[in-house]
Parts: structure tokens; C-alpha cells; sequence
């Protein structure tokens, strides 16, 4: 497959260290509020990047990251601590906010069919693993100690700021406007490894290290959890654009510093959600979240649709509009797969390498996810039987997971239902009828309240008996 890498600024063929495997770490959520449809952006396209490794055949072991300590508003060494922030405004503690929305992150990712990895680990259970690591990184001298805190010293690296073409000037996180600058940092952009002094008096997660009782630094979190679980070498990184700078570009500068070699290949970056007035993002406090949508009537996998339509490395603007076009391209395709037969004849195994192909040719340049849709929608047109078309609906939705056969059936099922019932209401109708003829009108009432109770109304006019229901 061709995967955009951010780290080369190319598309480049996806090798994996070890053949047929990759190790994939993804950059879990800040637990310190519900995540908005904007970070679930990102988290659909990683799911949908997995899932289309493991379509192409890689056995993919993913590993994520709860952030619950360290994380600050700044995503550098300064501003307010983003878990005790959540924690005062709930009148919690920390963990109990941890908890909380680390389970409505999962409920969430539950609705928007995002698979859960195969390790999940929150920050707050590997203070072990961040301590040998900033030893180790002390002992290397590639840090050191000032005013208390524990300092990553990037003017020992060859290269700092690998992502970018920036002007350095213009990304030193020291000369931000507004941000005030750490004078006990020997350089504009070294980082906190480990706070021992800091302005958080009030910090309420704090333990014991060489260096005093403190907490650990944000970026440490996913170097040392993705080595405890992926080793040494990653094949493949994830995480939303605005994690590439300070996040990723000083994790690869930790991590590399302390394993003396090449750490991570390749760097999977999706693009923002932008409303019209920016960027989404929780620190603004007004922001849409997957039960919002619920609340408005729509269905989630609605939401994953309108991401699938444009591809990861575009920003999108959210819109209702553009939402509810999803919503009907959505009806209309289940309706559509909905009159597919599973019995019209026998899977065309030549069709469906075929059409097979057609998806895997933008599937696998760069996760084109709208071509992919075109794809599908191909299927839908295809000169086949109802039997194929189900079979490679089935197949494309294993990385797409927008429910396409089970919608489809439950649409189906509904409307045999709503059938079945139509065909029982009118029988008791014909039945009131007879019993009227008869001059039976106990067992007319009876049959009109029967059906009352069912919640459906009978009314009489000069052209018969008409109903409807609650
Ligand atoms: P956080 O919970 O803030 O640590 O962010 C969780 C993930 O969401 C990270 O990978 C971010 O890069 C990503 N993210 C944050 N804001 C947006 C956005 N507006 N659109 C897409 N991804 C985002
Ligand atoms: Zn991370």
C-alpha cells in the first residue's frame, strides 16, 4: 500500500520492520472532558487505516494511550494542567474524571463502529517505565536538571524539528505570544520530562522519583508506553495533525535519544474537523459530541460516512447541511442494498476480484476513502446478482464498518413486519365489517378497541374504514 509519511513529506510504499506485521500506536484522548466529533475524526481514520492493513493481510498490533496526567493546555511545559482543570470544573477527583470519560470515549468509538486496540493503556499505570526512561535519557546526557524539573535538551540532536519546513523561530514553543518562557531551559525548545517544582500546587497525581515527589511530562507517555508494549522499532505512528508539533517531534527526539537509533518509519497525521468559525477543540468548551448528534436524530454511522467522503489529509468544515447529506446518501444507499437478494443466485468470484480490485487501487493509494465510497457505489450499479453484490458490500465493509448488510436487513425486516401488520389490521377491519353486517355490533366495538389497544385508530367514512397508527 502507498501511505502519505509525514516524516518524509511523501507517499511511499508502507514496509513494515518485520514482514507481514506492523506495530501501530495511535495517540489516545486527553480524559478530562468528552471527546468532540473533531478527535473522532482522527480516530475513525485510524480505524479506518487498521482495518485496511489487516484487509491487505498484515497481522496489526495496535497499542493507544489514555492521557490522564501530564497533558497541559499549552501541549508544552506551560498553562493549566488539562485533567485538573476537567476535575475542578466536575467538583471530582482526577481519577474519577479519568474513569468517566475514558468510558465515553469508548462508548462513543462503540457508535461509530471504531474498534477498540489490542492495548490500552492509561498513562497514570506506567509512572515505572516514564522514570527509567528519563534516567535513562539523564544518563545519556541527553537531560538535565534545573529549578527542580527534568529537562529534555534538544540541542543535542542532529535535527530537531522533523516534521516541518518551518522556520524553527516560528514553532519555539518558548517565543509563542502569550506564553510565558521557562528560564530555567537551557534552549527555547527543550521540554519537561518530569515536573518536581512546578506552578500546580494544587496537582493531585504525584509520585516519588530520584529527582522528588512530582509527575511526569506529556510527551514521555506514548514513547515509554509504546516501547513497553511494541519494542524498539514502530512501523507505523498516528495521531491528528496538531500532535506532530511539540507531541510527536519530541517524542521522536526522547525516544531516539534513548534507543541511539531510527524509532518510528512512518507517521500517519489526519487533518482537523473545522467548524466554520476554526478549529474544534475541547479548551474552547463549545464543541459537538457523537451523543449531541444522537440527540438531533442522527445516526452516528451517519457521522462516519461524512468523514469516509473526504479524504484524512484535507481539513473538513463540519456542517448541518453537509451532515444531513450524508444522513440521506445514507437512507439511500441502505434502501438500495436493502432490495439485494442473498438467495439471487451464487457468488461471481470473477466479479468480485474485480470489483475487489477497483477498491484496493484508492484504498491503497494513500487511504482515498472517498474513491473508496466510489467504489462502493460501483457495486450498487454492478451488472451482478444480488448474491455478489452482498458478498463484496460485506467485503469493502469490513474497513469502511458502516453496518451496510445489517442496516440493510433491519430496514428489510421492518418493513416485512410493517407488512405483516398492515395485512393483520386489515383482516380485523374485514372481520368489524362482517360482524356490522351481521348486526353483531359488541363484536365490532370489540374488534375496534382491540386494535385501539395496538394503538391503532379506525375511522368510518362513506369510502369504508381507514386507520392509523400511534
Ligand atoms: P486530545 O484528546 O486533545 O489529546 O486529542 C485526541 C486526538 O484528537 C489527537 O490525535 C488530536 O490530534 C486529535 N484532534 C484534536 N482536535 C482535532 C480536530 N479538530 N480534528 C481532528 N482531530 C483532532
Ligand atoms: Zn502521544
Amino acid at each position: 500500500m502507498k501511505l502519505y509519511n509525514s516524516l518524509t513529506r511523501q507517499k511511499e510504499d508502507f514496509k513494515t520492520y518485520e514482514e507481514g506485521k506492523v506495530r501501530m500506536y495511535t495517540c489516545g484522548p486527553t480524559v478530562y472532558h468528552f471527546a468532540h466529533i473533531g478527535n473522532l475524526r482522527s480516530y475513525i481514520m485510524e480505524d479506518v487505516l487498521e482495518k485496511y492493513l489487516v484487509y491487505s493481510g498484515y497481522d496489526v498490533n495496535r497499542v493507544m494511550n489514555i492521557t490522564d496526567v501530564g497533558h497541559l493546555s499549552s501541549d508544552a511545559d506551560t498553562g493549566e494542567d488539562k485533567m485538573l482543570k476537567g476535575a475542578k470544573r466536575e467538583k471530582k477527583t482526577v481519577m474519577e474524571i479519568a474513569k468517566f470519560y475514558t468510558d465515553a470515549f469508548f462508548a462513543d468509538c462503540g457508535k461509530l463502529n471504531i474498534k477498540i486496540p489490542n492495548t490500552v493503556q492509561p498513562a497514570t499505570g506506567c509512572i515505572p517505565e516514564f522514570i527509567e526512561m528519563v534516567e535513562g535519557l539523564i544518563e545519556k546526557d541527553y537531560a538535565y536538571i534545573a529549578g527542580g524539573n527534568v529537562y529534555f535538551d534538544t540541542s543535542k540532536l542532529k535535527e530537531y524539528y522533523v516534521f516541518n519546513n518551518h522556520d524553527a523561530e516560528d514553532l519555539a514553543v518558548g517565543v509563542r505570544e502569550g506564553v510565558e518562557e521557562d528560564t530555567n531551559k537551557r534552549n527555547k525548545t527543550d521540554f519537561v520530562l518530569w515536573f518536581t517544582k512546578s506552578k500546580f500546587d494544587d496537582q493531585e497525581l504525584k509520585w516519588d522519583s530520584p529527582w522528588g515527589i512530582g509527575y511526569p511530562g506529556w510527551h514521555i507517555e506514548c514513547s515509554a508506553i509504546s516501547m513497553k508494549y511494541l519494542g524498539d522499532r514502530l512501523d507505523l505512528h498516528c495521531g491528528g495533525i496538531d500532535n506532530a508539533f511539540p507531541h510527536h517531534t519530541n517524542e521522536i527526539a526522547q525516544s531516539e535519544a534513548y534507543i541511539g537509533h531510527e524509532w518510528c518509519t512512518h507517521w500517519f497525521h489526519v487533518l482537523h474537523l473545522n467548524t466554520s468559525g476554526g478549529k474544534m477543540s475541547k479548551s474552547k468548551g463549545e464543541f459537538l459530541t457523537v451523543s449531541l448528534l444522537e440527540e438531533k436524530g442522527y445516526n452516528p454511522i451517519v457521522y462516519r460516512l461524512f468523514c469516509l467522503q473526504s479524504h484524512y489529509r484535507k481539513s473538513l468544515v463540519f456542517s448541518w447541511d453537509s451532515l444531513d447529506n450524508a444522513a440521506q446518501a445514507y437512507d439511500k444507499l441502505i434502501k438500495k442494498i436493502a432490495t439485494f437478494d442473498a438467495n439471487d443466485g451464487g457468488v461471481d468470484m470473477a466479479v468480485v476480484e474485480e470489483y475487489r480490485a477497483k477498491f484496493n487501487d484508492v484504498m491503497g493509494n494513500d487511504l482515498n476513502t472517498s474513491l473508496g465510497i466510489t467504489a462502493l457505489y460501483d457495486v450498487l450499479k454492478a451488472k451482478t446478482n444480488g448474491a455478489t453484490k452482498r458478498f463484496l458490500l460485506s467485503d469493502f465493509d469490513r474497513v469502511l464498518s458502516l453496518d451496510l448488510l445489517k442496516a440493510a436487513d433491519a430496514l428489510k425486516e421492518e418493513k416485512e413486519e410493517a407488512s405483516e401488520e398492515d395485512a393483520y389490521i386489515l383482516e380485523m377491519i374485514a372481520k368489524r365489517a362482517e360482524a356490522k353486517k351481521a348486526k353483531n355490533y359488541a363484536e365490532a366495538d370489540r374488534i375496534r378497541d382491540e386494535l385501539a389497544a395496538q394503538g391503532i385508530t379506525l375511522k368510518d367514512s362513506s369510502q369504508g374504514t381507514t386507520y392509523t397508527k400511534a
